[in-house]
């Protein structure tokens, strides 16, 4: 047996060459990014991505190791190298910016969300970068002004809190430009000297952003008054002088890490994904190669004239430009008039994005181009993702060429001469559900999975959450599997009463969380008009069961929350019964609706329902919503879960939603039918298989 010290000293080795490895990857990016500036259009090939992380998670299976680790780590290598090939080209095209040693101001001190982005964007410059804080954002944008700052990162808006008006004020008002922008998850915390139980703090001081995105947590504490700070380190710096243990204060885990402090309570934004978009400004714009996909930002003040902001959106959508934010400010000493500021996927070098801005300015009575820039929020920048079971498929190393097809779906929808008229729909109940009034297929976003897309969606897991350990288990393996959402019951509507009833809330703090650790969205069944707010808030889909379907209150309540939702057939409800049963949800203004087929009551005892696939096209002909099948439920043993899964691939079918469990005879719901671990990743396998065939078809 070997000593602890000669472990260790074995693990130093394996690191050092870990990191000699990456160094030579690097190495070889440098290479790469020279041979593409002769022969390939794009810095960026995302199929080629995926299908270098779908080969790299089965290389790491046949080694033993999960391929959600392998995946994190080699998103992480893509990332970086994306970034080098990136400062290549930009370094290339402007000669005269400063790029060894630069000077980048952020506001606020170190540790600072702001400081923490800051490293991020130049991280492949850190060894040459020296960062500072400022005060305010006045005197950040006067050292870039000034030229004592070669940048500055400044937060422009978040997904909680919406815009920072004292930032878009400024970019109107100083002669900068804005050169790149970073994207941020923040995670507030609560933190304080020590760990002291939540009930006896009684003063919160935070940075007024972060208290506006941290408004539920803090109205759940009425006893506690809460301050403003200037920053983080300033409010650190006042409960430390204090040494008061009944104060707190909202920072980052880096701060409480900087400043010795004990975290109280993690995660106490508004909404989960917070993320904040920083921009980063400096005094001369930057050109970007064209091979990189940029935004463009803009302020205009319009002419005082009649539709002169809608003539300016039109002259963008004439060129095909997609607007990806507009946002209005009071102009400065123009009482009752606005500045726009608007932001377009492109870059200024694109003969449309130039020509477009040559024919805004017949509209406009002011006009700012800030610059274009490397885009860091749209589809384009998002990371790339393994293909579909191919976890599973370990003999198959060849890369997956294109996402998963839908088959059949599209030449149904693209025979019009079959779709029922709208006068029919409307006889039936429903009008904004029809195909005819709606000919396109509609995609649901669900975080970045999207159904109804050109992917076969995946959603899977237990019947009822109904343990930490299982729960995480199963969304390690749908993580590890390929699969997209996790579902798993919290509230169970179950025939008898005396069976398990689900664990309510507990259960979905233990469902989010798992989701959380793997990366994964998730669908859970909410039964009660009351609980519709509460779960949507934690949730990301919303299940109508299917003894649900025509809950009418709990269908408008639904109806009134931004979430999608998966409403599921009854089983004694025919497709129009189910439409019109959409129409609830589509006409109180949620249209992020999908469908469900689970299995309808007949006189077939073999099976615990009858799956009727043929509801597939039918509803495909007759609605623009992604059609889902839950195999699980219609065939209530396992042994035919996976043919009926593979069916709905061949009827058209946008996705599955399917039951597995760690021990399915333990199972305190749908045992029978509950696939084990083992049948799951054969049932991956063989949907990966069959879209594949349907591919090459
Ligand atoms: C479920 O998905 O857990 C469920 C109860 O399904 P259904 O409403 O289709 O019976
Ligand atoms: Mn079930």
């Amino acid at each position: 047996m070997a000593s602890l010290d000669e472990l260790r000293e074995q693990l130093d080795q394996i690191d050092r060459a870990l990191l000699e490895a990456l160094a030579r990857r690097r190495e070889v990016v440098e290479h790469v990014i020279r041979t593409k500036e002769t022969e390939a259009d794009f810095v960026r090939d995302q199929d080629r991505e995926e299908a270098l992380l779908t080969a790299r998670v089965s290389l790491g299976r046949e080694l033993g190791l999960d391929s959600y680790f392998v995946t994190k780590i080699f998103q992480q290598v893509l990332d970086h190298s994306l970034r080098i090939q990136r400062d290549h080209l930009v370094a290339e095209q402007n000669p005269d910016v400063e790029h060894d040693a630069v000077r980048i101001g952020y506001q606020g001190t170190e540790g600072a969300y702001s400081h923490e982005a800051a490293r991020k964007h130049f991280a492949s410059r850190l060894d040459h970068a020296f960062f500072r804080g400022y005060p305010t954002f006045r005197e950040l944008m006067e050292g870039v002004q000034a030229g004592g700052l070669d940048f500055a990162i400044v937060p422009i808006e978040n997904t909680t809190a919406g815009s920072i008006n004292e930032a878009y004020d400024l970019l109107a008002r100083f002669p900068v430009s804005v050169i790149g922008e970073e994207v941020l998850a923040i995670d507030h915390c609560l933190v304080a000297l020590e760990k002291v139980p939540l009930g006896n703090i009684r003063r919160i001081y935070s940075h007024p952003l972060a208290i506006a995105q941290c408004g539920d947590f803090l109205a759940g504490l009425p006893e506690c008054k809460v301050e403003s700070a200037p920053d983080t380190a300033m409010a650190v710096e006042r409960i430390k002088r204090a040494n008061d243990l009944s104060q707190a204060v909202i920072a980052s885990e880096e701060v409480a890490r900087m400043h010795g402090l004990e975290i109280l309570k993690r995660r106490i934004a508004n909404r989960r994904d917070n993320y904040t978009r920083f921009v980063v400004v400096a005094r001369e714009a930057m050109s970007y190669d064209a091979r990189i996909p940029c935004k463009t930002s803009l302020i205009l003040a319009t002419k005082h004239e009649e539709g002169a902001l809608v003539r300016c959106l039109n002259t963008l959508a004439a060129h095909h430009l997609s607007m990806t934010k507009l946002e209005s400010r009071p102009r400065p000493n123009v009482p009752w008039e606005y500045l726009f500021y608007i932001d377009i996927e492109g870059n200024v070098t694109d003969p449309e994005v130039s020509a477009a801005i040559d024919e805004l300015s017949r509209d406009v009575s002011f006009l700012k181009v800030l610059g274009s820039y490397p885009a860091s929020t749209t589809e384009s920048a998002r990371p790339s993702v393994p293909k579909l079971g191919a976890a599973a498929d370990s003999s198959d190393t060849k890369p997956a060429q294109a996402p998963a097809p839908k088959t059949k779906k599209a030449a149904v929808a693209a025979s019009a001469d079959t779709t029922p008229p709208l006068e029919v729909a409307i006889k039936k109940g429903y009008k904004l559900a029809s195909r005819a009034h709606h000919p396109d297929d509609s995609v649901v976003r669900i975080g970045d999975v999207l159904v109804g897309g050109d992917d076969f969606v995946v959603m899977a897991g237990p019947c009822s959450v109904e343990s930490w350990d299982q729960v995480r288990a199963c969304a390690e393996l749908v993580r590890d599997q390929g699969g997209q959402v996790l579902r798993g019951g919290v509230f169970k509507p179950r025939t008898s009463t005396y069976s398990f009833q689900g664990l309510g809330y507990e259960g979905l703090d233990l469902l989010v969380r798992a989701g959380e650790e793997f990366g994964l969205p998730v669908v859970t069944e909410v039964m009660h008009p009351a609980d519709v707010q509460r779960v949507a808030e934690d949730a990301d889909v919303l299940q109508v069961g299917a003894r649900n379907m025509q809950n009418f209150a709990l269908l408008r309540e639904i109806g009134h929350v931004d979430r999608p939702v998966l409403l599921k057939r009854g089983a004694m409800s025919s497709i129009d019964e189910l439409l019109a049963a959409s129409e609830y949800l589509l006409a109180a203004g949620n249209h992020q609706v999908m469908l469900c087929e689970r299995g309808i009551r007949t006189f077939e005892t073999a099976t615990r329902f009858t799956l009727d696939i043929g509801a597939v096209p039918v509803l495909k002909e007759r609605t623009h919503l992604p059609v889902i099948v839950d195999p699980s439920h219609a065939a209530g043993v396992r042994q035919y879960v996976i043919p009926l899964a593979e069916a709905a691939v061949a009827a058209g079918a946008d996705g599955i939603i399917v039951e597995f469990h760690p021990a399915p005879e333990e199972a305190l719901s749908d045992g029978p039918q509950a696939l084990t671990f083992e049948g799951f990743g054969e049932l991956m396998q063989r949907l990966h298989r069959l879209t594949q065939a349907l591919r090459s078809e």
